[in-house]
Order: C-alpha cells, then sequence, then structure tokens
C-alpha cells in the first residue's frame, strides 16, 4: 500500500513486547480481587472476551505503563473455564502489530493498485458521502438510483458487533442487501437442526458417551474447554468417539475408531445407520411416541428406498459392518449419544438433507434435550436496545431472493455476487461496505470476487488489517482490535448460561475507532444529504411532511440516522444490564467480566485448574419439560427466529421432532433426507477431490499476519496420498501446481498415508496477496482461488468440498 502523505511517526513499532505464554492461573478471586484500582491506573487487569475467534473466551490483560503485557484466562466464565487457546493468548501481537491499519485513507490510484491518501476521519467521512474525481460518494448513487437503499451492498463476519454494523445499515440507511459468513459457513447445519429438532443446540460432549464427528476436526480446529471435554474421555475413559473423516486428523488421532469416508458421501451413511436402527427397532420407542412427527412415513422412506449398509458402502468406501455395528453400539449408549452437528457445512450439494438426516438419526435415539445429547440450555434475559427505524418507501427486496430454494436476510454470499457479476441483478448493486470480512480470501472463485469490487462505483471498508479486500476499496476506515473496545453485551446460553462484557482495556491506538465510533461519525455526516434525497423521491414521506411538518418526520420517524449513537455504548450496556439485573450486578459485571443470578453462591474453585459455575441440579440440560421455550438458547450466526418463523415458532411447530416437512415439497425440496444420484458425482481418474478446513493456530484469513502464531505455522502445505504421491513423483516439500477450473496456485507438497486416495486437502487462511501484510504475504496458497463457485439448491449456501482438481509437480 502505497501512502501519498509523508508519513509521521506513530506508535508503530514502538511497543516491545515480550508475550509469555498466557497459561498462568489468574490471581483473580471471584468478585473482588479483580478490581481496577483507581489509585495505580498504570498497572492493573481488565477483564475482557477474546476474538481472535468467534468462541469469545473470557481474558484478563494484564496492563503495565499503559501497554498490554499478556492475556490469562479469566476462570468466572462458564463457557471458557479457564481456558485461553494459543490464538487467545497470541491476541496481544494482533493489538500490537505493526501493519495495523492506523488511519483513514482513501484511494487515490487506480483500485486494487494499493495507492492511498491519508486523510482525517472528517475527510474520510465526507468523501464517502460526496466520492472524488475518481470515485461516487452515496450522495450521487442514491440520487442516481432514486433513493433505492438497497443499491448499497455490505457484508460482515461474525463478532459482537456484527449487529451494530448491520442494524446501522439496514435499519437506519435502509439496505436489504447484506450477506454475511452464514452461506460460506455453517448455514445448512443450523437451519436444518433448527427446522428438524427446534434449535442448533450444543453438543453435551462433557457427558455424552457415544459421539460420532463427521469432517468436524474439533481437536484442530477449535481448542475450547469443550472440545477438551470429549478428549479426556476417549479411549476408554467414558465416551466412545467415532471419526468419519477422509483425513486421518489429531481428532481421528484421538478417537476410538476412523472411518476414511470418500467425499460427498456422508448422507448414504447416515441413512443407512437410520435403516439399521429402524429394521432391528433400535430406536427409542417411547421418545419417538411421543416426541416425533412423521416418523411412519420417515420409517416407510427409509425401508423402502433401501438404504442398506451394503448399499452404502458401495457409495461411501465403508463396510457395511462397520456401518451395522455403530448403528447398534450408538443406539446402546443413547440417548448420551450425539451424531455431532458440525459448524462449517459447506460441503457439498447435500448439506442441508445431511444435516437433518443427522438430527433425526440423534433423536431416533432420544439424544435431543437431555444430559449427554444435544441440549437447548438457557439463555439469560437482556432487553434490547431499540432504535427507530425509517421506512423507504424505495428500498428494493434483497436480489439473491431467487438463488436458492430459501434465501432469509443473511442472503446466499457466492450467489449474491454472481447475480452482481453476470449483470443478472434485477437493480444494480453499486456501493459495498465491508466490515470484519475479507471476501477476497473468503468466498470460493477468488477472480470473481475482485470483479464484484472492481464493479462498484465505491467501496468502503472498515478492518483492522490492510487485507486482501482492504487493498481493493476506496475509503478504509481503520477499526481498533477487540482490545480497544467495548462491545454490545452479550448473553451466552447453554448448561451454565451467563452475560459476559467485552471491554476496553486500553485506549485505541493511532486513530483507531471502535466500530460504533465510527458509524456515529459517519451518520453525522450523511444523515441530512440522505435525508434529502429520501425527500426528493419517496412519496409517503412528501404526503408525511405535508401533514405533520419535516422536522417531525425526519426526527419521530428515524431518519435523523444520529439518534441511535446519543448515548455511547458504554452507557448503553450499562441501562440494558441494570435494568434487568440491577447495580450491583452491574458493579460485579465490570469487575468480574461475567454475571449470572446466584453466581456469588454457585462459583467453586475445585481444584488447582478447575472450577463449578452452577450446582448440578441447576443446569438446564432439559429446559422442553420446565416450559422455558421462550428462553431457549439458539445461536445467531443464522436467525434461527426467522427461519423457524416458516413453521411458526423457534421449536418446531409441532413441539416435535419433524422427520417430514411437507412444506418443502412446496419450495422443491425434499420433504424427507433422502440420497439423490445425480447430486453426487464421482472424481473423475486422473483428477483429486479437493477439500479444504481449518486449523488450531490461524482463524480463518484474520490471524494471517500475527507473528506468534506464524512461528508455530508459516506455510500451508497440500496433503496428498503417499502411494499416489510416489506415483507422481511428488515428495515432501516439493512445489507443486493445483489446477481448477477456476484457477491455479502453488503449493509445497505434503504426501502422507493420513488421507484417502483421490483426495487431496490444505488449510484455509494462507495465500494473502497484500504486500502490506510484511508477515502474512504470499504464505502458501489460497483455497479459494481453486474452490468452484457453486452452491447447494436449499439455502445458497457454498459447496466446498466439490471441486475437482490436477495436480503436478513443478
Ligand atoms: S478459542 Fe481461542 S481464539 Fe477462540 S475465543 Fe477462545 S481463546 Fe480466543
Amino acid at each position: 500500500m502505497k501512502i501519498e502523505v509523508s508519513r509521521r511517526k506513530f506508535l508503530q513499532g514502538s511497543v516491545a513486547l515480550t508475550i509469555f505464554g498466557g497459561s498462568t492461573l489468574s490471581s483473580i478471586s471471584l468478585l473482588g480481587d479483580n478490581k481496577i484500582n483507581e489509585k495505580e491506573p498504570i498497572n492493573k487487569e481488565i477483564p475482557t472476551l477474546c476474538e481472535m475467534c468467534v468462541n469469545k473466551c473470557a481474558a484478563i490483560a494484564t496492563i503495565k505503563d499503559g501497554i498490554v503485557k499478556k492475556l490469562d484466562p479469566n476462570p468466572l466464565f462458564p463457557k471458557s473455564r479457564n481456558m485461553l487457546c494459543p490464538r487467545g493468548v497470541a491476541g496481544v501481537h494482533s493489538l500490537y502489530d505493526p501493519d495495523r491499519l492506523k488511519y483513514p485513507l482513501i484511494r487515490v490510484g487506480k483500485r486494487g493498485d494499493g495507492q492511498f491518501k491519508r486523510v482525517t476521519w472528517d475527510e474520510a467521512y465526507h468523501t464517502i458521502l460526496n466520492g472524488t474525481k475518481d470515485f461516487k460518494g452515496l450522495k450521487q448513487i442514491l440520487d442516481e438510483e432514486k433513493d433505492n437503499r438497497s443499491t448499497i451492498g455490505y457484508c460482515a463476519g461474525e463478532g459482537m458487533a456484527e449487529h451494530t454494523f448491520k442494524s446501522f445499515i439496514s435499519d437506519k440507511i435502509g439496505s436489504t442487501n447484506f450477506v454475511n459468513h452464514a452461506s460460506i459457513c455453517l448455514q445448512t447445519t443450523i437451519s436444518a437442526h433448527t427446522l428438524t429438532i427446534g434449535a442448533y443446540g450444543q453438543a453435551d460432549l462433557a457427558n455424552a458417551k457415544y459421539v460420532i464427528m463427521a469432517g468436524a476436526n474439533r481437536a484442530e480446529a477449535i481448542v475450547t474447554p469443550d472440545t477438551m471435554d470429549i478428549f479426556k474421555r476417549t479411549r476408554g475413559r467414558g465416551v466412545t468417539l467415532i471419526v468419519i473423516d477422509p483425513r486421518y486428523t489429531n481428532t481421528a488421532a484421538l478417537s476410538d475408531d476412523w472411518l476414511g469416508i470418500k467425499v460427498g458421501t456422508d448422507l448414504a451413511l447416515v441413512l443407512a445407520l437410520t435403516y439399521i436402527v429402524i429394521k432391528e427397532g433400535l430406536y427409542n420407542k417411547k421418545f419417538v411416541a411421543q416426541n416425533v412427527n412423521g416418523f411412519e412415513e420417515y420409517k416407510e422412506h427409509i425401508i423402502s428406498n433401501n438404504y442398506t449398509p451394503e448399499w452404502a458402502e458401495s457409495i461411501t468406501g465403508i463396510k457395511a459392518e462397520k456401518i451395522i455395528k455403530i448403528a447398534r453400539d450408538f443406539m446402546s449408549a443413547s440417548p448420551r449419544a450425539i451424531y455431532y452437528q458440525g459448524r462449517r457445512t459447506t460441503w457439498g450439494f447435500q448439506d442441508f438433507q445431511l444435516r437433518r438426516a443427522t438430527a433425526i438419526f440423534t433423536a431416533l435415539g432420544a439424544g435431543v434435550d437431555v444430559k449427554g445429547g444435544i441440549v437447548f440450555g438457557k439463555k439469560l434475559t437482556l432487553p434490547s436496545h431499540d432504535i427507530n427505524t425509517p421506512i423507504y418507501a424505495n428500498a428494493l427486496g434483497r436480489i439473491d431472493k431467487d438463488v436458492a430454494s430459501i434465501v432469509g436476510s443473511n442472503g446466499s454470499w457466492i450467489g449474491w455476487r454472481n447475480k452482481i457479476i453476470e449483470n443478472k441483478s434485477p437493480y444494480p448493486i453499486r456501493a459495498m461496505f465491508t466490515y470484519k470480512q475479507n471476501p477476497m480470501l473468503s468466498i470460493p472463485n477468488v477472480a470473481k470476487t475482485k470483479k464484484l469490487f472492481e464493479m462498484m462505483d465505491l467501496v468502503v471498508t472498515i478492518d483492522t488489517m490492510p487485507s486482501d479486500t482492504v487493498i481493493m476499496s476506496d475509503v478504509i476506515l481503520p477499526e481498533c482490535t477487540y482490545l480497544e473496545r467495548e462491545d454490545p453485551i452479550k448473553s451466552f446460553g447453554g448448561v451454565e448460561p451467563s452475560i459476559a462484557l467485552r471491554q476496553k482495556v486500553i485506549e485505541p491506538l493511532y486513530e483507531s475507532r471502535a466500530v460504533f465510533e465510527i458509524l456515529k461519525g459517519l451518520s453525522h455526516k450523511i444523515s441530512h444529504s440522505l435525508w434529502e434525497i429520501t425527500k426528493k423521491y419517496d412519496e409517503d414521506v412528501a404526503d408525511e411532511i405535508k401533514d405533520r411538518g419535516e422536522a417531525k418526520v425526519y426526527h419521530e420517524d428515524g431518519f435523523d440516522l444520529t439518534d441511535s449513537f446519543h448515548k455511547s455504548q458504554e452507557e448503553i450496556n450499562k441501562e440494558l444490564f441494570t435494568k434487568e439485573y440491577g447495580g450491583e450486578a452491574y458493579k460485579t459485571l465490570k469487575d468480574g467480566g461475567v454475571y449470572y443470578p446466584n453466581m456469588q453462591r454457585y462459583f467453586q474453585k475445585i481444584n488447582s485448574n478447575e472450577y463449578e459455575y452452577y450446582p448440578e441440579n441447576k443446569r438446564y440440560y432439559s429446559v422442553l419439560k420446565e416450559n422455558l421455550k421462550s428462553e431457549i438458547y439458539s445461536g445467531d450466526c443464522v436467525d434461527e427466529k426467522e427461519l423457524a418463523s416458516m413453521e411458526g415458532r423457534v421449536n418446531t411447530k409441532s413441539g416435535k421432532v419433524e422427520c417430514n416437512l411437507s412444506f418443502l415439497t412446496k419450495k422443491g425440496v425434499d420433504s424427507m433426507p433422502t440420497w439423490r444420484d445425480k447430486l453426487y458425482k464421482d472424481t473423475p481418474k486422473g483428477k483429486f477431490r479437493f477439500i479444504t478446513g481449518r486449523h488450531a493456530q490461524f482463524t480463518q484469513n484474520s490471524t494471517s499476519n500475527n507473528a506468534m502464531l506464524l512461528d508455530l505455522v508459516r506455510e500451508n502445505y497440500v496433503w496428498i496420498n503417499k502411494h499416489q504421491a510416489d506415483k507422481l513423483n511428488i515428495f515432501h516439500g516439493d512445489l507443486v501446481e493445483i489446477k481448477s477450473p477456476n484457477g491455479v496456485v502453488k503449493i509445497k507438497a505434503y504426501p502422507t498415508n493420513k488421507i484417502i486416495k483421490n483426495v487431496v486437502f490444505y488449510v484455509h487462511g494462507f495465500g494473502a496477496t497484500s504486500d502490506d501484510l510484511t508477515l502474512g504475504y504470499r504464505n502458501g496458497a489460497s483455497d479459494n482461488i481453486i474452490i468452484a463457485d457453486d452452491i447447494e439448491t436449499v439455502f445458497g449456501s457454498a459447496v466446498m468440498h466439490e471441486t475437482n482438481i490436477e495436480i503436478r509437480k513443478v
């Protein structure tokens, strides 16, 4: 990135840190020792929440002389139970990364060339509104589009402030065209579980006796206390773990049995497991009679389609005897038996039905809403922060509604992008706002994503680092890191629910700001100008003004974009929390970072590194029996409420597990999980199927420049079956070329017997091309350069394991 100003010397690089591992047991004790000593503001410990991945573990920052020296785990939080993973500890390196975005920038060269000019915040806001000679601003775009607010596209990654960003552009500015990570991550599994058993729930890995994990690499991808819960008990210590994966992962290495399945065939396996359970009458008859809807139709469907283990063996490559044994063992352990729901489930064309089938399979053993099964838990109430939302008569509906059967408010990233670049959008999308997401590396088919950004009249990006997407922007707004801001307070549902606070541990460095402050500043700059455009084109507003006068309509009907920001984030948090739990509880939350009712009585230290948060008889393992339906915990990556509204409410309409969802037929979707030959294609001879995955040391591509994590893993390697590699004369460390219909990458080889034949794998998150990432630049290869940009037809989610590639040594 070339900056067209004389560079002032800032704090960058001036903070020399030595970071030690953060596994030291914190000395804080409940509700007391952790108080910030007002008289010694130089040295202090402040509780906060990690943002190095989505899990939001609780941390305590030690600050000396204004510098964050280290992050330790906070034992008070039931969700993270005194644990921070390596990524969490490395958060300090993200804070002090010398490559951070430090001040607002505007583009001065060609888009993507990386030439920017440093400006003040006011100039940046002015530019977003008015543009420059090189690009248009919002005022001109919205005027030309006659106040169709939906001409502004916007995307965000998961985070505690995602809602702040989304709400500002959807509820205040008025665009419908939002896309987030759901359709490239866990849309299919959350939706399938919501529609089948009422919510995604949580796998109670601490108490399960039998767990099937398919394609989920918990031992590496996310190392949290519940990950540890299961691995402490595998191999004869209380739980049987079966891992189904084309790769022998670290999860497989810790399991009781590993089955190397052919890519894209999991649905056949689950249908065959179900066949055995039904044929042999192994299901929990009482539970099924009382709690399962449509079981008789499902039974008939499974048997009449002949989903036998032998049939599944021919498709999956897993021996029929093995399938029979797993089905029997699973049901013997039920109800404490779980077919793990999975997280990133963007694998293939049959993902939604696969997840429906696994949810029903777990339910046939009664492993739903029960200790050791899929549990729903409870969510502690937090009042919502209401905002005054205007209605724009000319804002049109989202453009990707027809790319799949069910497209919700989080959209289909690929379907949405492709509509724009293929000129199939019903109206033009001309501006793009990006927050906490890096589509240039995250979305399959990088060339198409680049084209999307090139087509825009205006690209505004809010980020902490100069990512590949930042380089494609016109206006860059530097966000501070999670350690420099307070985020909206969050209630964490589950068996042991609590509320936790991410609070600022130091003031924002350089000129960075929290997204709340960024949007507040922007709202002040653009509110009146955008109102003038609405007045010009919106006949409803014109009528209202005639009746009530302009000032009233502007303020009372929510067109004043600044009105969401009259209070600070800290004031909003305090007000919402105190309204529900009172001032004393708020003090507890601020001092300890965590609150839940009766915490003072319940919280106990068991031994040097174990704590109890709720007594056993107070935990929310089974909530449906207790009439807690309205408080049931549901995830927030996908809007489960919106989804469930198709059926009536968050829990299924009937209040039962749904085997046969007839309303899906009207949308062209099978009402029951059904194997479709046409949706499965074997890999042609001479080619390999590419699969991707996550890694313990990296969070997608967001940590690619982190010095501490790069010390652990410098670049990604492609896994290839050793026998096949030998035939291709490929040896460890050789540079190979991987070619798909979408693109070509070069990457080093890792021949191994830990992957089945005809499949290659490399981990996501590498291959950044922004040369402003000093450490992350061109380490290894990006998976999304080669992954095909097809989508499954139910939700429009990506299918990241459907690409065939060629590989050769270079
Ligand atoms: S799992 Fe690790 S990176 Fe994720 S929130 Fe917890 S400590 Fe942070």
